[in-house]
């Protein structure tokens, strides 16, 4: 995490290790010292990374249990939602077996009467764990069986004789409740148990909580001091301590990671030497470039490009994240960083997610860059040996500028004469590790990574949160609206009509199936069946093409090549098309099975059409059965055409942390803030980091809060260095 401090890190002592140093009652002091933990214990939490006092504190509930909510037996109905019930264990026994099911039956009763519970699984495992007379809390759904309520797998919590009876005097307990497992509580850990050591812990760390936060900083947002932040994290007296606990929790969680970003972005700045470039002379290459170009650069292009050449002629390497909505002309910025690269005498890279893109650039690059005297050259897999070879020399001995490639770029064995500029289009599709090999393959090369996906802000702050960022706002006047209709999976013959006409008119159009993952070889089935049908059936009279994954790459470059020099009229494919392809004559867009596909996706394919001077057209059809859920959720995209919007639908859907695989792609994985839900407090702590490295860039103040996030969270945020 803080890549600079080599004394902290995986290779720093453990505190345990030298415990005699600290005081005792220091968040320091090894668990095992915790009153009612004990050298066994300590050895299980171990293994939930706990290893010292301070980490258990950290370890909060999953849970609570507001004694508010709890319902009396004779209290419980039928209603679809979640009931809490506190009583003791009356009886039970395993029933069943035979032509019986067996299950575990026990049977709780409170003062107002007494509910059936019923286990069909981990019967062994329940018939141990409770004894008559104990007191536990259920939560679950009910429901009927023969004239009775019972709940069936509910939630327990087993309960202190105390805790219990305080739920039955009415005293106001909040009950937390701690994940455990099988392991743990065969040793006591269950929450219970959790809540006799925190206790313990509480009581010993008195004194010696220290608060890592400046005051400057709690005064601002009302924060609980540290200490009254940990005791009432674990016990609260009402619902809203809780929430004020965790409050703090969730600002030092947002904090430090941002602290950490705003000292790499400063580092970056201040320390590292780029590549200067030089400012140019008047007539030089770019200059040159821009005005070869087919069409006037927007504003929003001028501007994206001005903030690159800033980057480019200091003296810190370049980490920018250029976000610009599908259609909004970032090729175009490319290109010109590209040529500002070679201008100044280095090489210039371009990597694409599939090989079908970076082809794609390669046709326009090369073009391009050919009539300015610049040379490129394309890089993928699956080039024969000697061509590979030829073009690895080409590369190595500088005899090519622009690289344009794939995955290829990035592997061994490839290497740059003078890489100066690296760019990377569509990232979201790479994950960190790749972004950085490429970064690897010069000396501290200029970095722009492009990205079509619009992430809202508080996902990119954590993503990509040491990068500048440039936005491309307005689309070039030459991209229209485009229409989004949803049809039927009935409707088809609709569609192939609608297909018809508008090929006949000398159009073209993509359809495309869905490609899922568990089940490839049938999708890609319907994408050849339907090819097949179509082409001895109603559409024989014109050129059709197929598309899809398993081809090799000179069959997908034949096809893509006739697609788009417009001798195929209908490319039927699986989503290989998905990104970045860029074909003016085509007109509509019409997905299969478009449920099955995320909107930001569709709204990716959509942005395939209506590229040139006739408006597009999206077709969305949705196979049966149509939920209403599904016509909802692609409703969003017939409203709107604002990928932003869009994605923040798809967020609502989905939730964060199914957001485009965020995860594999290395977000820091917070244990306890949100981004999304809390992504308010998440820009006042980026504020506030940002403020204070250009005030203290050494962050003396932040040692103890940095080595304890540094502790916590350890490799997971290492990722995060890559940027
Ligand atoms: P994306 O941002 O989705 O990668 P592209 O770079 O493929 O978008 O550009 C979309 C289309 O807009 C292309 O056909 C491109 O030639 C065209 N285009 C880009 N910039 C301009 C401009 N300034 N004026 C007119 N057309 C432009
Ligand atoms: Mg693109």
């Amino acid at each position: 995490m803080y890549a600079e401090n080599k004394n902290s890190g995986q290779n720093a002592p453990h505190p345990a290790d030298n415990a005699k140093h600290h005081e005792r009652g220091s968040l320091e002091t090894p668990v095992q010292f915790v009153p009612g933990v004990g050298p066994y214990r300590s050895r299980q939490l171990e293994r939930l990374g706990v290893q010292t006092l301070g980490d258990l504190l950290y370890y909060l509930p999953r849970r609570y249990l507001d004694r508010s909510l709890i319902v009396p037996v004779a209290k419980l109905d039928l209603s679809d939602r979640e009931f809490t019930v506190v009583g003791e264990v009356a009886a039970f026994k395993i029933v069943g077996g035979g032509t019986k099911r067996r299950r575990f039956e026990l049977d709780l009763v409170d003062a107002s009467g007494g509910l059936r519970i019923v286990w069909f699984q981990g019967i062994q495992y329940w018939s141990k764990a409770f004894k008559r007379g104990q007191a536990i809390a259920v939560s679950g759904k009910t429901h009927h069986y023969r004239e009775r309520l019972q709940m069936t797998h509910p939630a327990v919590d087993f309960l202190d004789e105390n805790e219990s009876l305080g739920l039955k005097a009415k005293t106001g307990t909040i009950i937390s409740l701690y994940s455990s497992n099988a392991a743990l509580r065969a040793i006591g850990l269950d929450s219970r148990g959790f809540r006799r050591i925190m206790a313990e812990g509480i009581k010993l760390s008195a004194g010696h909580v220290p608060d890592f936060l400046p005051e400057e900083l709690r005064s601002k947002y009302n924060l609980l001091s540290r200490a009254d932040t940990l005791k009432m994290v674990h016990f609260p007296e009402k619902m809203d301590q809780k929430e004020e606990a965790l409050k703090r929790l969730r600002y030092e969680e947002l904090f430090s990671v941002q602290l950490t970003l705003a000292r790499r972005q400063y580092l970056r700045k201040a320390k590292q030497q780029g590549i200067k470039f030089p400012h140019p002379e008047p007539g030089a290459l770019t200059s040159r470039a821009v005005k070869h170009l087919p069409f006037k650069l927007t504003k929003g292009q001028l501007s994206v490009l001005t903030d690159i050449r800033e980057d480019m002629e200091s003296q810190y390497p370049m980490n920018r994240l250029l976000q610009g909505d599908v259609g909004s002309g970032k090729t175009a910025v490319a290109m010109m960083a590209l040529a500002m690269a070679v201008e100044g005498g280095y090489q210039g890279a371009l990597m694409a997610p599939t090989e079908v893109l970076a082809e794609q650039h390669s046709r326009t690059l090369g073009v391009f860059f050919k009539e300015l005297g610049i040379s490129t050259e394309l890089l993928i897999g699956g080039l024969k040996t000697t061509e590979r070879k030829r073009r690895l020399k080409a590369i190595v001995s500088g005899e090519v500028d622009i690289i344009i490639g794939t995955h290829a770029l990035i592997q061994e064995g490839v290497d740059f004469a003078k890489l100066g500029l690296a760019i990377i289009d569509e990232q979201h599709r790479f994950g960190v590790a790749q972004r950085l090999k490429l970064r690897k393959k010069g000396t501290t090369p200029d970095v722009l990574v492009m990205t079509a996906t619009p992430i809202p802000r508080s996902l990119a702050l954590t993503l990509y949160g040491d990068l500048d960022v440039s936005i491309l706002l307005e689309k070039p006047g030459s991209i229209k609206p485009i229409t989004t209709r949803i049809l039927n999976g009935s409707d088809r013959d609709k569609l192939f009509d609608f297909l018809k006409t508008e090929i006949g008119k000398g159009r073209q159009a993509f359809l495309v199936y869905p490609l899922v993952e568990q089940s490839e070889k049938l999708d890609l089935q319907a994408a050849v069946d339907s090819y097949k049908e179509l082409k001895g059936g109603t559409m024989k009279d014109f050129q059709l093409g197929l598309l899809h994954g398993r081809m090799s790459t000179e069959e997908k470059d034949r096809v893509m090549t006739a697609f788009s020099s417009g001798d195929i009229d209908l490319l039927i494919s699986t989503t290989v098309i998905e990104v970045g392809i860029d074909i003016p004559n085509a007109t509509v867009m019409a997905v299969m099975g478009a449920q099955r596909f995320g909107l930001s996706q569709l709204h990716q394919l959509r942005g395939r059409v209506g590229r040139g001077e006739i408006r597009g057209v999206c077709a969305l059809v949705i196979d049966p059965p149509i939920t209403k859920e599904a016509r909802d959720r692609l409703a969003v995209l017939a409203e709107t055409e604002d990928g932003f919007k869009i994605a923040d639908a798809d967020l609502r859907i989905r939730g964060g942390g199914e957001f485009f695989g965020t995860r594999q792609h290395g977000a820091p994985d917070f244990k306890i803030a949100d981004p999304i839900e809390h992504r308010d407090l998440l820009e006042a702590a980026r504020r506030d980091a940002f403020e204070w490295v250009e005030r203290d860039p050494d962050l003396k103040q932040f040692v103890p809060l940095r080595a304890h996030f540094e502790r916590a969270y350890g490799p997971r945020m290492e990722l995060m260095d890559v940027g």
